[in-house]
């Protein structure tokens, strides 16, 4: 990769190429081998100084003992002359020279030549000095001391100065002895000290038993024969040991072998372990007449005191090549790790710089593209940074003229800055300065867009919203503004004229008698006002909130009795789509009962339910009004009751329920007698008063049911529902002698003449008028003011004053 190249190797030698194991494979040979190397060299140096350690133990231990040799040989030589120049030697005197000298030596004895014609006389003289029996004593075949046998000479052993606690073995014959025997004929022999053949000591514990004899021969001054010897019983094992480390202590192990002794015995050896090493050495010792060779070879102390550290550098070398070698891997391998990091990094962020490079053109086209909008940022200083294409169609600028040039103030309308600012400043408790007002949030409009007028390149001004956010980098640090400006010109026109249309709208509405509404009525049966204007608080007296939440408070107030035709005919309309229109009452709480007319005109909506625009207006006067005219329509202007029209509207209605069902109905009329007269006589205003007099009394005597009308001048009809013909006679009667009963002044008794009729099964209208018309006939030709009755089969019996006076 073009990337290694002119890198630095790892350590200045090794290339990052390497293996991670290789080297540490490498570093660990290579120091195991310079370890092998300088282990070889080690080992060879601590071979020459553990030789030579150990030739200067031998040769201290050599001398020494050479010198304790030396000095045993002094000691007897001093006790050797003492007995030579003295004439006669006590035991005190032996004693108290002996004692001192009693060093590394078991005894020092000192034995005369007793020859065998002395033997007696020597035996009794020392049984006398001594106080107790003295004899000259052998060992015999048990091992015991018993008296010597005969012998031409005897050394027997007379004082002894002894370390040993089982006491010298006085009288013992030393000739008796073979070893001991030799050793004294040597010493004789030469006149010089003679060492013993090693031998088991005599009167010595037995670990100290092994040892010589080393014997010297006392001579008189002149004499050639010794008179006797004097001798160092030297235990080998006291002589070599004392002042000697300790056996687990010793660095050597010794053995002293008699070269003269032709079984090579062992006079001495350490009781300690031999080391596994081969050192030895062997020196030669001189004592009297006898050489000994002294085998010394190294102990395990010294094996232990002088190991080798080979192992050690060994493994040192091998653990600090093995700690290097890792070391080594570690960094190797955490080098390459780094690097391959570095590598996929580098890669990762050309990546990213490559994605960033695609997302900043992308933001590029979408802010170009955003034409309808002006996106401008800003830098700190206010000064233009972006101004994107939308920018340049609302303002007329090309973004070159604009980049880094103009500030954001510059395209604001200056006065309306500087009036912004005040408030703000205000509200903010500091001062803003009229550059920033539109940069800074009012406390009380948080991220709305807010309006302001922008003025274009040719002076031209428009109105926007604009939107503005802090732009921060990525580390959070403010670094300008972003502003979106939106071109509200048209949308403001159009807000405006919306705005005037609804004020038009409320205008004409609330100058418009009764209300306006939206209605709807959906699928699941919400019946709900999307509209109302103020009049339909006052149709309804049901405030326009509730109306808009709930429409069914209006059938609250619509009369019961009306109240499901109204709901019906609106199901209707919406079934049909057909315009509705309906009358009803409404109870209100403050106006009481008010009518109510509606009109609307329904349109099906998208999403299945009907809505209807219609109004509904209090036409309460109107139907009083109609009321009013409909009364005057059926009624007689001059008496008040029922007019001729109603009596035959009346009339065809009952015929129409007798019809339906079963029933009675009975028609009564009446004629004034002589009306003609009357007016005549008392001129028609008192005719009109009589008639009106006349309607007086009759009304006062029929019954609710009863439908009293004048059907001619001064004609009359009852129509009685529900009577048959007797009651209607009995009722006619009435009215007949009502009239004739009373005089009305000043026209006197006034009377008429009365037909009964009643209704006929299958009887038509005419016919039961025919019929109740020939009843009067009837009664005016039988001289009036009676009650003729037109009856069905059976004729009723006429009433009248000519019935009353004369029978017919
Ligand atoms: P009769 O007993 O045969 O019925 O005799 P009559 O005079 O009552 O009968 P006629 O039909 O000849 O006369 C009816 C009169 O009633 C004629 C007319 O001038 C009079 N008349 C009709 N209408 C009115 C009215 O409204 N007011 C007055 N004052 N007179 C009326
Ligand atoms: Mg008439
Ligand atoms: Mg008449």
């Amino acid at each position: 990769m073009p990337m290694q190249a002119g890198r630095p190797k790892i350590l200045g030698f090794i290339s990052e190429q390497a293996s991670a194991w290789l080297v540490a494979l490498v570093v660990l040979s290579v120091g195991s081998a310079l370890t092998v190397v300088v282990a070889w060299a080690a080992a060879d140096l601590y071979q020459q100084q553990v030789h030579q350690r150990f030739q200067l133990l031998v040769n201290e231990r050599f001398t020494r003992i050479q010198e304790r040799f030396e000095d045993q040989e002094q000691r007897l030589g001093s006790l050797q002359r003492f007995f030579a120049n003295s004439a006669d030697v006590s035991r005190s005197e032996f004693d108290g020279f002996a004692q001192p000298l009693l060093l590394h030596a078991r005894a020092y004895s000192w034995a005369p030549r007793v020859f065998r014609e002395q033997r007696s006389q020597f035996e009794q003289q020392i049984s006398r000095q001594r106080g107790e029996p003295f004899a000259i004593r052998e060992l015999n075949a048990l091992g015991e001391l018993a008296p010597a046998t005969e012998r031409d000479e005897y050394v027997p052993v007379l004082y002894s100065q002894t370390q040993s606690l089982l006491g010298a073995p006085l009288g013992f014959d030393l000739l008796a002895q073979p070893l001991r025997r030799s050793a004294l004929e040597r010493a004789q022999q030469s006149g010089k000290p003679a060492v013993s053949q090693p031998m088991q000591l005599v009167g010595v514990e037995p670990a100290y038993a092994a040892g010589v004899l080393l014997v010297a021969p006392v001579s008189k001054a002149g004499d050639t024969e010794p008179y006797g010897f004097v001798m160092a019983v030297i235990s080998m094992r006291q002589l070599v040991t004392d002042g000697l480390p300790k056996p687990n202590r010793d660095n050597l192990v010794m053995q002293i072998v008699d070269t003269s002794d032709s079984q090579q015995r062992e006079l001495y050896a350490s009781s300690n372990a031999l080391g596994n090493s081969h050192l030895s050495s062997t020196r030669r010792l001189a004592l009297g007449d006898h050489v000994y060779a002294l085998s010394v070879r190294a102990s395990q102390v010294f094996d232990m005191a002088n190991h080798s550290s080979m192992n050690t550098v060994l493994a040192m070398g091998v653990l600090l090549s093995a700690l290097l070698s890792a070391l080594l891997y570690v960094l190797v391998s955490q080098r390459q790790r780094a690097l391959k990091l570095v590598e996929q990094r580098t890669v990762q962020l050309r990546l990213r710089e490559q994605e960033l490079r695609g997302a900043h053109g992308q933001l590029r086209s979408v802010l170009n593209a955003a034409t309808q909008v002006a996106i401008i940022a800003t830098d700190l200083r206010g000064v233009i940074n972006t101004f994107n294409a939308g920018a340049e169609r609302m303002l007329g600028f090309k973004s070159e003229e604009v980049l880094g040039r103009l500030k954001l103030e510059s395209l604001h309308l200056a006065s309306e800055l500087e009036a912004r600012a005040v408030p703000l400043s205000a509200a903010l408790g500091k001062r803003i300065p009229p550059s920033q007002a539109m940069l800074v949030e009012s406390p009380d409009s948080q991220h709305e867009a807010r309006e302001w007028t922008l003025v274009r390149k040719d002076g031209s001004r428009l109105t926007v919203n604009m939107l503005v956010t802090v732009l921060l980098d990525d580390y959070g640090l403010w670094v300008g503004h972003l502003a979106i400006y939106l071109d509200i010109t048209a949308q403001k026109g159009a807000y405006e004229a919306l705005a005037a249309r609804d004020r038009l709208l409320k205008k004409l509405s609330s100058h418009v008698p009764g209300g306006i509404f939206q209605f709807t009525l959906e699928p699941q049966d919400n019946w709900r006002f999307i509209y109302a204007s103020q009049g339909m608080r006052d149709i309804y007296e049901i405030e326009l909130g509730v109306l808009q939440q709930d429409a069914r408070t209006v059938f609250e107030r619509i009369h019961p009795l009306d109240a499901e035709r109204v709901r019906a005919s609106i199901r209707l309309s919406a079934l049909q789509l057909s315009h509705w229109r309906e009358e009803y009452r409404v109870q209100l709480p403050q106006r009481g009962l008010r009518w109510i007319r509606g009109e609307a005109t329904p349109e099906e909506l998208p999403g299945g339910g009907t809505l209807w625009h219609g109004y509904v207006s209090d036409i309460s006067d109107l139907k009083r009004v109609e009321e009013e005219l409909r009364a005057l329509s059926i009624t007689d202007s001059l008496t008040g009751i029922y007019n001729r029209r109603y009596f035959q509207d009346r009339l065809k209605v009952e015929m129409l329920r007798l019809n339906r069902s079963a029933g009675t109905l009975s028609l009564i009329m009446l004629d004034i007698d002589h009306f003609k007269r009357i007016n005549d006589q008392h001129g028609h205003a008192m005719g009109d008063r009589v008639l009106q007099e006349l309607c007086k009394r009759i009304g006062q005597r029929l019954r609710r049911t009863d439908v009293f009308c004048r059907v001619g001048g001064e004609e009359f009809a009852v129509l009685c529902p529900g009577t048959d013909g007797a009651q209607a006679y009995s009722l006619a009667t009435q009215l007949w002698q009502s009239l004739r009963n009373t005089s009305m002044e000043p026209v006197g008794i006034v009377t008429a003449s009365f037909g009964v009729a009643s209704w006929r099964a299958d009887e038509d209208i005419d016919g039961l008028l025919l019929r109740a018309d020939s009843a009067v006939y009837v009664a005016k030709q039988a001289g009036r003011d009676r009650v003729e009755a037109c009856g069905s089969g059976q004729a009723l019996m006429p009433v009248g004053a000519g019935l009353l006076a004369k029978k017919p």
